[in-house]
């Protein structure tokens, strides 16, 4: 089954694989457990089946069984969209799954490359597996495993990580920079922290600016150029029970990065908060923010005229909206150059 979806950015999600396990703090909240729990009482067979054995109730609330179902009869959908689509793949699951075997992960990018009309975009917190497989797999390091005479990286499938802090950042974007890919994108949603994209600290000490392709070693030379870097920065902050509120200078600061470089920024969402301008007393549906933390909910002695305080509010996703100072942020990415081989 695929699915019309209301994410921002996309026209539908395909799901071949259902089915994850909880990797860092920005699954905390994962959307897709209560999804895949409602559907495994779905009336109809087919879909209570696809999601039989996913999720569990545990003390701390629903969370996922650590089984991944493959759904093989989902893997022909894309053939039978006429129309191009933008297709974000795996909405309720992690295509690079440990659990999730490297045949069929191919088998996907076999569909990709035999739909050209269509986009695709990946996204991962297993970075690791994919920047090994994709090299892997490149014609110049290997080959793909099945018959592949257009180009390589495929054109049509955007690769990215989920940023939701800078710790993730710094872990997940240079395997990512090193991954074969037409366009590279992050997901900073839910973003729970400030992240600096130009000054990123690789595992060596050098500074990495991955807007830019600098790269500052710890020596303090800089070599310009790098052959890759991100294309699209998404963010958004989180919704639903128990959603994190977002400092709105952490937005701010990454589509200032991405405007400088002119990459492709898109604010998905506020979330289930929002800047309140005013001062508030309801402490039930307001917190301050002061540089980035959590202060509580008026802390003794806060002062509003500190120069980062905010006061959030508890909202609807809905009314909470999309605008970031005074208009809403939709770029999106144009492919880089491709290096076409043919095998
Ligand atoms: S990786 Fe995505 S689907 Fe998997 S648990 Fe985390 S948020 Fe949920």
């Amino acid at each position: 089954m695929a699915d019309n979806t209301a994410i921002e950015w996309a026209d539908r999600t395909w799901n071949p694989v259902l089915g994850c396990v909880k990797v860092s703090p920005g699954c905390d909240g994962c959307y897709a457990i209560t999804q895949a729990h409602i559907r495994a009482s779905n009336p109809h067979p087919r879909v209570a089946s696809a999601f039989n054995g996913l999720t569990q109730r545990t003390p701390e609330g629903l969370d996922w069984t650590g089984r991944v179902n493959l759904i093989r009869e989902r893997l022909g959908e894309p053939f039978t969209w006429r129309k191009p689509q933008t297709v974000f793949v795996n909405s309720l699951s992690d295509l690079f799954h440990p659990a999730i075997p490297e045949s069929f992960i191919a088998d996907v990018f076999q569909v990709m490359a035999a739909t050209p009309r269509h986009t695709y975009q990946v996204l991962t917190k297993r970075h690791g597996r994919m920047r090994g497989l994709l090299r892997k797999w490149s014609p110049i390091t290997g080959a793909p495993p099945w018959v592949h005479t257009g180009p390589w990286p495929l054109p049509n499938v955007w690769l990215g990580v989920s940023v939701e802090d800078q710790e993730r950042a710094e872990l997940r974007i240079p395997a990512l920079l090193e991954t074969p890919a037409a366009v590279r994108w992050i997901s900073a949603e839910p973003l729970l922290g400030p992240v600096d994209l130009r000054n990123l600290k690789a595992r060596n000490g050098a500074l990495i600016d991955c807007l830019g392709g600098d790269v500052k070693t710890p020596g303090g030379e800089v070599y310009s150029g790098a052959p890759s870097v991100l294309d699209w920065v998404v963010t958004g902050g989180e919704s639903g029970k128990g959603a994190r509120p977002p400092h709105p200078d952490w937005f701010r600061r990454l589509r200032d990065q991405c405007q400088e470089l002119g990459t492709a920024f898109f604010l998905k969402q506020w979330g289930s908060w929002r800047p309140q301008p005013r001062y508030a007393t309801d402490d039930r549906h307001h917190v301050v923010m002061v540089d980035g933390h959590d202060r509580g909910t008026p802390w003794p002695g806060w002062r509003l005229d500190q120069p980062d305080a905010v006061v959030m509010e508890r909202v609807s996703k809905k009314s909470a909206g999309r605008e970031l100072d005074g208009r809403t942020w939709d770029e999106l990415p144009g492919a880089r150059e491709v290096v076409v081989q043919h095998g």
